[in-house]
């Protein structure tokens, strides 16, 4: 496979305005300027993502502006990004992903290969969010998917000091007995509307499949091994 071209992306999610979806993006590979971006560690960790995310997306539709794509991006979902960094790594990088595990049981080291063109997308139940609910408590709450302008407002927020469940929360809530919320409001949550509302969340919202099945080759245990894509090793195990 030749590394360094360009990539047509089909996203779960997309941009999504006056109700079409445009989910065709075209990427090219990263260069030196992504990697700096990327090993970047005064930046937050989702900065940095969707930094390297919006260098290399050419094109979202027929759209071409950069300020636009930078716009537009910010209203993906958490799910479009992962596909689009696993292309971003499959272009640049190469489609085979080797990691390092250790078995829980003997302690074998196994080393494991994944083949990233065999990952799976969880697709989002986009067509339902916002979602309306009714919390444990009685209370009446409106859901939405989280978009990237979302996680970079949960990232300021932890940095302002807010603990990050909250933050995960407020930023998904559009309504709550049929007002915005405050973060007042959603600290001030049951705790079981809370783990109720993360349930709808991970409903709503899709993913990628980031949990291996590995089978220890000396003593036969099966265990789940997860990756993160969300790391500088994903994209360079020589940039740390
Ligand atoms: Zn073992």
């Amino acid at each position: 496979m030749t590394l360094g071209g360009k990539k047509i992306v089909k996203l779960p999610c997309g941009y999504v305005e006056n109700g079409t979806s445009i989910d065709e993006v075209e990427v090219r590979a990263m260069t030196g300027v992504e990697e700096d971006l990327f090993s970047d560690r005064n930046l937050p960790m989702v900065n940095r993502l969707r930094g390297m995310v919006v260098n290399c997306i050419e094109r979202i539709g027929d759209v071409k502006d950069k300020a636009k794509i930078e716009q537009m991006a910010g209203k993906f979902s958490a799910e479009d990004q992962a596909v689009l960094l696993v292309a971003l790594r499959q272009i640049s990088v190469g489609n085979s992903y080797a990691l390092e595990s250790e078995c829980p049981s003997c302690g074998v080291p196994i080393k494991l290969d994944v083949d990233l063109t065999t990952i799976t997308v969880k697709k989002a139940s986009k067509e339902k969010s916002p979602l309306e609910v009714q919390l444990p408590s009685g209370r009446k709450a409106k859901v939405r998917i989280m978009t990237l302008d979302d996680a970079m407002k949960t990232s300021e927020l932890r940095l302002q000091g807010e603990g990050r469940l909250t933050a995960a929360v407020w930023v998904r809530l559009a309504e709550l007995d049929g007002k915005q919320p405050t973060l007042e409001d959603v600290k001030g949550l049951l705790f079981a509307d809370r783990v109720f509302l993360r349930n709808v969340f991970d409903e709503l919202e899709g993913g990628i499949e980031e949990t291996l099945k590995v089978t220890c080759p000396q003593c036969k245990r099966q265990f789940m091994e997860p990756f993160d894509m969300a790391t500088p090793e994903f994209f360079s195990p020589s940039a740390l």
